[in-house]
């Protein structure tokens, strides 16, 4: 698959613009609903090519609305034939592959539940095989690069060829600003092993609300993503599903008309592009390298309490000297000067100690 130059042709060849911009609503609720916001969406300006909706709604808990199911599907071969735009839907097992194959759906979506689960995607994989639809994996739940690209791997052996990935974020036990962590890092490792593979970003389920969709939808665009995918409803607040998160076609519209577009190659002289894709990698891991130490800080601070409580000294200078000899024998082997990384634990341990000084004195 690695090798395989063919995987993105779909979306060059088939002229959905650029970026490929995915549109519509969490869920699929009644007809008019559908028809309402396909044809707002549809307006020239828009951008938008390919409506989505979601038609079986993986919830995480019972009791929410779990969806229409097979009776949404000619409401969406009815968006096609008066709008034009493609349809998308979200398929977690054989049975909605062949229901969808059955009503023309343009493009399937594997949900970010459904990709953690190698038998539903094998069952899927299956159920496509001679087909050539185009599929978009969602990442997995949980950070684990390998099992998004597992995912692929099963639907390439199907034969399938039109393949994309959509990044929407991983969950984290810990409370964020974020709904979905980012974590740029793991497309950006999916991107550099598959540079073939078209890769959308979904700014609506990383974000949970909407003040953050743009920010995030600029920066997919500042890392070279190919599309974005966002959910947009005409009556956002009573949506049945995912209500927060939610803008209208027209919030939409004007977002897409505020958002940077970057050039794709280099014109001459646009050095300054390839400098700005790699200033924001530097940008999202400088932010990281904050929470990292922001996080190593909390634990710092529950060590002085028991310090505190245990009236013990702060500074215990054998422990600093092991995590030194730990620290060079990793940077050695990724090369990282002694000197380096004398001085950044320096730096590291000396704000701990001002730190649990602090507590210890309180
Ligand atoms: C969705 O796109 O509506 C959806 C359920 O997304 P995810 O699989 O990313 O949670
Ligand atoms: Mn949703």
């Amino acid at each position: 698959m690695t090798n395989d130059k063919t995987l993105g042709n779909w979306l060059k060849e088939m002229n959905l613009g650029h970026p490929l911009t995915i549109a519509g609503p969490c869920s699929a609720e009644t007809q008019e609903q559908v028809l309402n916001i396909a044809h707002q969406l549809s307006k020239n300006e828009s951008r938008v090519t390919v409506f989505r909706a979601g038609v079986w709604k993986p919830r995480t808990r019972p009791g929410s609305f779990e969806g229409i199911g097979a009776l949404a599907l000619p409401w969406l071969q009815q968006v096609k034939k008066e709008t034009g735009l493609l349809t998308a839907v979200e398929v977690a097992n054989a049975h909605h592959v062949k229901l969808a194959l059955e009503f023309d759906v343009d493009i399937l979506w594997i949900g970010a539940r459904t990709t953690v689960n190698p038998f539903a995607v094998q069952e899927i994989a299956d159920v496509l095989q001679g087909t050539d639809k185009i599929v978009l994996v969602k990442n997995p739940v949980n950070p684990d690069l390998e099992l998004w690209i597992g995912a692929f791997e099963r639907l390439y052996k199907a034969g399938i060829r039109k393949l994309g990935a959509i990044h929407r974020g991983f969950s984290s036990y810990n409370k964020s600003q974020y709904r979905n962590q980012p974590n740029w890092q793991i497309p950006i490792d999916f991107k550099s092993r598959f540079p073939e593979i078209p890769i959308i970003c979904d700014p609506s389920h990383i974000c949970g609300r909407r003040d953050c969709l743009e920010n995030v939808a600029q920066t997919a665009l500042d890392l070279q993503y190919d599309g974005l995918i966002i959910e947009s409803h005409h009556n956002p607040d009573e949506a049945w599903s995912d209500a927060s998160q939610q803008i209208t076609p027209t919030t939409l519209h004007e977002m897409i008309h505020r958002l940077t577009v970057r050039e794709k190659t280099f014109k001459d002289a646009t050095h300054l592009n390839q400098l700005t894709v790699l200033r924001n990698e530097i940008d999202q891991i400088d932010q990281k390298l904050i929470e990292v130490l922001t996080e190593r800080m909390q634990i710092v601070n529950k060590i002085g309490q028991v310090k505190k409580e245990k009236n013990v000294a702060v500074l215990q200078n054998q422990r600093f000297n092991e995590i030194m000899d730990k620290m060079f024998q990793k940077a050695h082997k990724t090369g990282l000067s002694d000197e380096f990384i004398t001085g950044l634990y320096r730096e590291i341990h000396q704000e701990s100690i001002r730190q649990q000084e602090k507590i210890v004195n309180s």
